[in-house]
């Protein structure tokens, strides 16, 4: 933004992604280079700046001909070729000369003059008419925030140590930035990149941050200090608003408290349909603390535990000594409401940098994710189906296992369960007599097949968010697919029903724990295909229950069954959301 515009309001849209409204300054971190920590050394210091320098210095190497050589064996030679310019940066003696020296006189840590250093550097570089020094310059910023990574090492990302309030802009936020955040000092978050349903905006609704998502270069055209205004409903971000717009969100924020306060009203109520038809509404947790927002909202008990958030931030791997008192804590608080454990996620955008190897992946959310990496580290799963095996007598445990394909892996995965038992049994160590074990269903070939894991089973979970992004071929973190991205596509219904039959024709139970479950637009088509739980944010279930309460279940069905015979999602979602609008209409807006 320039400087005459600077006061001016202006409106940014993307997509709304933790609801609630924050108003202050911002934070701008555009991508590492803009999150390098600054601060002073001792001269007697200096030889230990250096060290960690080279050692950057090394591992970044190390790390740049791991690449190549991955290039080079599954693309070709030639494009491998590429990282020999990104090599020279590393061994580069007039850049890596100028840090040393600055390093004695400047007496500032060694990554904030090295970001000083190689930036400058880039920017002569990228000034001379030379199309050959050009590219040299996007090689040094390459490998700069490469170097600056290897040298803050497995530290946090110095946003997180802000402690003034304040509105953090960023491009992209991992699920592990954001389950570090402090709410009291993070009032909101917007970024350039992700939508809805990844993972740091579920994290986000965790943590009652209002948060926006998906605002394509919002970085590029704020500045650190502009106020602003979220509305993380709508999904606004409004700089410099005036104090009319001040005085209709405070209208706006004070209508919607009022909605809030009629629905924590319904807490102690249950979750029934018109007609009497109980619907199971539990919330999902990603870390213990969680637990509290589930009962103060009203639910029945908890879903879905993301227990991969365990492994996130740390630097060895959680021990079943450790796993066991947290899933005996979370058990304890929630009985003699029911508690699903699903097995560790990670993969995708969870990665667990500081003790799982998961990185550079070509397509992570196709990789070795889930399931997958568990059947493959035995050990680790083992670890983890033993702590919830011991925890399950303190309270009502279930077991889910996420990311599952097909029929050899839910059995192999059972085995392994089975394997635990016995050996718990072996010990002497108390397990539960009977504990329920479930699958995930979200990926497609699982819904097609789900008739033959239904015999497997004792309940089935969709994982809406993953079915739809595999269904649709839409990354379910990439905003600019963002509205290809769509729940009520005609394919995705019929796979809903597809696994909701399958669940009843063999007596299951089948519940949603996708972020669908908390869109009340959708509640009258999960209720209609059958559902029979539904698990969503702690903060959605007021919402959900008022829903359910609202609506019957035969006009349920017959919405279903008009919907099948419509060919376009627009003309479903359209179909939902007159019945909704019928019964809950003040709840849509
Ligand atoms: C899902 O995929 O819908 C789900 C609930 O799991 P996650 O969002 O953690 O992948
Ligand atoms: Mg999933």
């Amino acid at each position: 933004m320039s400087a005459d515009n600077a006061r001016q309001e202006v409106c940014f849209f993307g997509a709304g992604a933790s609801p609630g409204i924050a108003r202050g300054k911002i934070h701008v971190v555009r991508d590492e280079l803009d999150d390098v920590p600054r601060y002073r050394i001792a001269p007697s210091q200096i030889a230990d700046e250096i060290g960690r320098f080279e050692a950057a210095l090394i591992q970044t190497r190390m790390q740049i001909l791991k690449m190549q050589q991955r290039i080079a064996e599954s693309i070709g030679a030639k494009d491998a070729a590429i990282f020999d310019a990104h090599l020279l940066v590393v061994e580069d003696r007039t850049l890596i000369d100028e840090v040393l020296r600055k390093l004695e006189t400047d007496l500032w840590n060694v990554e904030w003059v090295f970001q000083e250093v190689a930036t400058r550097y880039a920017a002569t570089l990228s000034k001379i008419d030379d199309p050959y020094l050009r590219e040299r310059a996007l090689d040094i910023q390459d490998v700069c925030k490469r170097v600056i990574r290897n040298l803050q090492g497995k530290a946090p990302r110095a946003f997180l140590a802000l402690t003034e309030p304040h509105i953090l802009v960023a491009h992209n936020l991992t699920p592990s930035d954001t389950a570090s955040m402090n709410k009291k000092h993070v009032l909101g978050i917007a970024t350039d990149l992700g939508s809805r349903t990844s993972h740091a905006a579920i994290m986000a609704r965790s943590l009652n941050i209002p948060a926006i998502v998906g605002l394509h270069d919002i970085t590029a055209k704020l500045e650190t200090g502009q106020y602003v205004l979220l509305d993380g409903i709508d999904g606004v971000l409004i700089v410099n608003p005036t104090a009319e717009t001040l005085a209709k969100y405070a209208e706006i924020e004070s209508k919607r408290a009022k909605v809030v306060a009629q629905l924590k009203e319904l807490r102690e109520t249950t979750s029934t349909t018109r007609d009497g038809r109980h619907i199971v509404l539990s919330a999902n947790i990603e870390l213990p603390e969680d637990v509290e927002a589930v009962f103060a909202n009203g639910a029945e008990g908890i879903g879905l535990y993301r227990t991969e958030f365990l492994y996130l931030n740390r630097n060895t791997l959680p021990t079943e000594e450790e796993q066991y008192e947290t899933y005996r804590q979370v058990a304890e608080r929630v009985r003699p409401h029911p508690l699903i454990i699903r097995t560790f996620d990670l993969g995708g955008d969870k990665l667990a940098a500081g003790t799982v190897d998961m990185t550079d992946e070509l397509n992570p959310f196709l990789g070795w994710r889930a399931i997958r990496f568990c059947l493959e580290n035995i050990d680790i799963f083992k670890t983890q189906l033993s702590a919830i095996l011991r925890a399950s007598t303190v309270g009502n445990v279930k077991i889910m296992f996420p990311m599952i394909s097909g029929l050899d892996e839910l059995r192999r995965a059972i085995e392994v369960l089975a394997e635990c038992k016995e050996e718990l049994r072996k010990a002497e160590i108390d397990i539960a007599d009977k504990i329920e074990v479930g699958a995930m269903i979200e990926i497609p070939s699982a819904a097609i097949s789900a008739n033959v894991l239904a015999r497997e089973v004792d309940f089935f979970s969709i994982g809406t968010n993953d079915l739809i992004q595999y269904a649709l071929a839409v990354d379910r973190v990439n905003e600019k697919i963002a509205h290809l991205y769509e729940p009520t596509h005609p394919a995705v219904v019929r796979l809903l029903k597809m696994i909701a039959d399958a669940a009843h024709a063999n007596n299951i139970w089948v519940g949603v724990c996708g972020e669908m479950a908390g869109d009340i637009a959708l509640t009258p088509l999960l209720l209609g295909l059958g559902m029979d739980e539904l698990s969503t944010s702690a903060m959605l279930v007021p919402r959900v229950k008022r829903a359910v309460q609202s609506l019957a279940i035969p006009e349920c069905r017959e919405l279903v069954e008009e919907t099948l015979k419509l060919d376009t999602p627009s003309e479903i979602l359209a179909r939902c959301l007159e019945l909704a609008d019928k019964h809950y209409g003040d709840l849509l807006g």
